[in-house]
């Protein structure tokens, strides 16, 4: 997922590594391998991979990852409509539309 990038230093995201009890579910869940553990706890190795879709933070046990999707930037909406109008801007202009 390196070629889909949301603005740099954008996303919202934040982890608690003291509460992490390195259970591996952000690194599982996340489309865009934001995390990695790392001597058994999670690790942000791609910030600007984020997206603030929500997944790691709806499967944390220990609420040690936050991230707002609802502050007006960097939100998971804007992005996947910005990559459905390149789609659809490319198809249209294939088929002569
Ligand atoms: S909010 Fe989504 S994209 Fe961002 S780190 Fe969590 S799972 Fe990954
Ligand atoms: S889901 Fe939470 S507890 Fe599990 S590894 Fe990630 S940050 Fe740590």
């Amino acid at each position: 997922m390196k070629s889909m990038r949301y603005l740099k230093d954008t996303a919202i995201l934040k982890l608690d590594v003291q509460k992490c009890i390195g259970c591996g579910n952000c690194e599982l869940v996340c489309p865009h391998r934001v995390f990695k553990i790392i001597d058994a706890k999670a690790q942000i190795i791609d910030h600007n991979g984020c997206i603030e879709c929500g997944a790691c933070t709806t499967n944390c046990p220990v609420d040690a990852i936050y991230v707002n999707p609802d502050d007006g930037c960097g939100c998971a909406t804007y992005i996947v409509n910005s990559w459905l109008q390149k789609i659809f801007s490319k198809k249209r202009s294939f088929l002569g539309g």
